[in-house]
């Protein structure tokens, strides 16, 4: 098959011949009995999603290994890590085996189960961290996301034993004590509306305890959803250390603020705005837009969180916190990056696919498109403009804080070792 008339991350027109579910050939005019027009979208390297909720096992109202699957492949992305908090909780061999083998399944992306880091999430006891390692789902990601792991012995524990199969333990930094009943970020506007605050404090305590433990230990340390600008400091100084600490930020942090829950095109304590961490201020939305330019912060990572409509649409405080964005996700950064400056395509593509597979330790994803790379590829044409419609979405969930929004850019095409899962901005 020839893939015909892309810009390989914004270059030059060429021709990529797909065979075998590899690039066999790059190059003009060539030809083949089976084309798909590029018209002159960008090809990236197929998206790689660190961080995804996909809620199977056990809340298949919000979402299943199949739509979270057909939506992540919508929004450009090859390879999604499925996040532990699931029920049952994926901390044992048998229920990482059961979402590796259900993403096999259906395949409209590769899908790697993250392990939990403790048993049930509860942050009392280490999980089978080395069953899960060695099970056929090769799990590299631990994390008990959604929750923290503040117990400082159990999280030296962990870092020390994910060592042995060079795995990753990925910190959902709150601290539990600060951030109790928390509804949005603390500051001026938590104190007009009278919701108890988040404070950025509360991140950047565990960060900085962690990233000292992974110092301590020599092990390996990723951040998920770093929020604010202090935690943009701290990691900043655990890398100039040359510490093995990475971290990630979503597009939502990119973009929106905490002043959306006071005012916003849809209203004052409009639960859509809730999520975890908390929107933060214009002040550290422009730290991280700047981190991610300069490296500090390693990738973009979408922190997909589906949830049905009666669990979002209630009064702010009782309404769960997430957003959706596997399907919004390159259209929001380049929104925030490649609009504004501060990334080129070939910069997107490092922080959305190259690097998320070098954290994951994915030795068949996040490959830069040559001859001889698995042919998994997104092809995106930025000069488009899409108003966001939840009712498209691949998802099933519909939770999106840019309903009605015009953004730029659109998916056109994604393919899975040479197999469209996308074509013409719609499943296959
Ligand atoms: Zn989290």
């Amino acid at each position: 098959m020839i893939i015909r008339n892309v810009r390989i991350l914004g270059g030059e027109p060429v021709d990529i011949r797909v065979a075998d579910g590899m690039i066999a050939e790059i190059g003009p005019g060539l030809e083949g009995p089976e084309t798909v027009d590029g018209g002159g979208a960008i090809a990236l390297p197929g998206l790689v999603d660190l961080h995804t909720h996909l809620r199977e096992p056990g809340r298949e109202d919000a979402e299943t290994v199949q739509t979270g699957t057909q939506s992540a492949a919508r929004g450009g992305y090859t390879a999604v890590h499925a996040m532990a908090n699931t029920s049952p909780v994926a901390d044992t061999a048998g229920v990482v085996e059961q979402v590796w083998r259900l993403g096999r399944e259906f395949a409209h992306c590769d899908v790697h189960p993250v392990g939990a880091v403790t048993v049930g999430l509860e942050g009392k006891q280490l999980a089978e961290l080395g069953a899960m390692a060695d099970s056929a789902a090769r799990v590299r990601v631990f994390s008990d996301d959604g929750k923290c792991v503040d117990d400082a012995v159990l999280m030296r524990r962990a870092l020390e034993y994910v060592k042995a199969f060079d795995g990753v333990v990925a910190q959902h930094a709150q601290e539990p004590r600060l951030t109790a009943g928390a509804q949005m970020n603390e500051g001026v506007i938590s104190g007009r509306l009278g919701l108890t605050g988040w404070p950025a404090v509360a991140e950047e305590a565990i960060i900085a305890r962690d990233c000292l433990l992974a110092a301590h230990v020599g092990s390996r340390l990723h951040i998920c959803h770093v929020s604010t600008a202090g935690s943009v400091e701290i990691i900043r100084w655990a890398k100039s250390k040359g510490w093995n600490v990475t971290c990630e930020v979503t597009p939502h942090h990119l973009l929106l603020t905490d002043d959306l829950v006071e005012d916003s095109p849809v209203g004052a304590y409009n639960p859509i705005y809730k999520v975890n961490p908390p929107l933060r201020t214009r002040a550290d939305v422009e730290a991280l837009r700047a981190a991610l330019a300069d490296g500090t912060i390693d990738i973009v990572a979408t922190d997909h969180a589906p949830h049905p409509v009666e669990d979002k649409e209630t009064e702010w405080s009782a309404a769960a916190m997430g957003m959706v964005g596997l399907e919004t996700a390159l259209s929001v950064v380049q929104e925030a990056m490649v609009e504004t400056g501060l990334l080129d395509w070939a910069g997107v593509a490092q922080r959305m696919s190259v690097v998320p597979a070098r954290i994951g330790r994915l030795g068949g994803q996040g490959q830069p498109l040559e001859v001889g790379a698995p042919a998994n590829i997104t092809l995106y044409d930025p000069s488009a403009r899409t108003e966001v419609d939840p009712s498209a979405f691949a998802s099933k969930s519909r939770n999106t804080p840019y309903e009605g929004m015009t953004l730029p850019g659109r998916v056109v095409a994604t393919f899975l070792r040479g197999r469209a899962t996308v074509l013409e901005g719609k499943l296959v």
